[in-house]
């Protein structure tokens, strides 16, 4: 348990490290398998069916489809701010101007989960991020091949698999399920348990290699005619200090704190407004995510991920599971020769802190993207489990 760091290499730390990754990749398939039956299993009961009439009262629609109300509700407000205010035990004709879009709001969530697809999603996922990590360890420079998988993330988790699920949103759901708007708690938690296991794999290894959203940004960072040029270096007091303000602000009009006194408002979701992950389905894109479409996209040609280091509560968990990660980025002090190249290339300031010995917990973001390892001129960063 610590930071990336320097140490000192040892001959038979490589076939060690190789088998500890192999273990770690077999555990994370084993469970990812047996947590996927178990969504399968805990999902069969709630069949797509919507029960509907307008002469129902907004508590017997959930009752009878399974949903939470605030959820029906949350998504109308989207329209309609006014909405938490109707009366719950009347019928919905009398107290909604429009029924059908009730309805639609039902059909939403009840789509929301597809346990057929989300398991594909979740095994694939695994397969595709042990991959990863047992070809990292197997090659010297990474950088390359990155650039295509990157692509290929897009294209396969985003493109092909959709926006859900989602890293992101499995961690805004948790805070929904507290605040009773989240109907199927058992999804909501697997969910959330893979992605952090994801994590723990390597430092911000899902968001680095898996998040299709994440490698997007890259994506775009890496198109040759703005790359490097005008790059932008975040600085982490900026990105952590957004990151945890937005959260804050987050958590706040979630759960009502100072109701009526600070803000008036309950049970906003911040992140709903700002979910680009929607960008793979397009149609869901909320009004305020697609006018600053522009920004995001523009931004992330000269920043490293801005959305991640701004904006994501995943990216601020995943920075906290960095400091448990078991793979991570390590320098060999004693054949490091001080050229700072790797601090250079570095799209954050992680190298620097790691080279610096700054501190040992809670360094800057590491994406686990290999660049410090391909311009060391000795070879002298692994990305490695620690005591190997
Ligand atoms: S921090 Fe970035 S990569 Fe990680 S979940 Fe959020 S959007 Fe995806
Ligand atoms: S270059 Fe990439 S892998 Fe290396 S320390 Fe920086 S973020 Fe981490
Ligand atoms: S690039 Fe390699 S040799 Fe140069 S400072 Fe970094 S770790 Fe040391």
């Amino acid at each position: 348990m610590d930071g990336g760091e320097i140490w000192i290499y040892n001959s038979g730390s490589s076939k060690l490290n190789l088998k500890r990754n192999i273990i770690i990749c077999i555990i994370l398939m084993l469970t990812s398998i047996t947590l996927s039956v178990y969504i399968k299993k805990d999902s069969s009961g709630s069949d797509s069916l919507i029960i509907f009439s307008q002469d129902f009262t907004l508590k017997e629609l959930a009752e009878k489809n399974n949903v939470p109300v605030k959820e029906i509700l949350h998504i109308l407000s989207h329209a309609d701010p006014a909405v938490w205010d109707v009366a719950r035990n009347r019928p919905i004709k009398t107290i909604i101007k429009n029924p059908d879009a009730v309805k639609n709001a039902v059909e939403h969530i009840k789509g929301d989960v597809q346990p057929s697809k989300d398991i594909a999603k979740y095994i694939s996922w695994t397969l595709y991020l042990s991959l990863i990590l047992l070809l990292i360890f197997s090659r010297k420079h990474i950088k390359k091949i990155r650039v295509w998988i990157m692509v290929l993330t897009v294209l396969v988790f985003g493109l092909i698999l959709g926006a859900n699920p989602n890293p992101m949103e499995s961690s805004v759901k948790l805070f929904k399920l507290f605040n009773s708007m989240k109907g199927s708690p058992n999804i909501v938690v697997v969910s959330f348990i893979l992605f952090t296991f994801f994590s723990i794999m390597g430092s911000k290894f899902m968001c680095s290699w898996g998040c299709q959203l994440g490698a997007l940004q890259e994506c775009l960072f890496n198109i040759p005619v703005f790359k490097r040029k005008h790059e932008v270096k975040v600085p982490f007091s900026l990105s952590f200090g957004l990151r945890i303000v937005i959260f804050i602000i987050f958590f706040i009009l979630l759960f009502g704190f100072g109701y009526g006194v600070v803000f008036g408002i309950k049970d906003f979701v911040v992140y709903h407004h700002l979910n680009y992950f929607k960008i793979f389905d397009f149609h869901e894109l909320a009004a305020i995510a697609f006018y600053s479409l522009p920004i995001f996209i523009l931004s992330s040609f000269f920043i490293f991920r801005p959305f991640c280091h701004y904006i994501c509560p995943f990216g601020l968990y995943s920075w906290l599971l960095e400091n448990v990660a078991l793979n991570k980025i390590r320098i060999n002090e004693k054949k490091c020769i001080q050229c700072e190249k790797c601090i250079n290339a570095c799209p954050t300031e992680a190298m620097k802190y790691i080279y610096n010995h700054k501190r040992k917990y809670f360094l800057p973001d590491c994406w686990s993207c290999g660049n410090c390892i391909d311009v060391c001129p000795v070879d002298a960063i692994e990305y490695r489990g620690s005591g190997t």
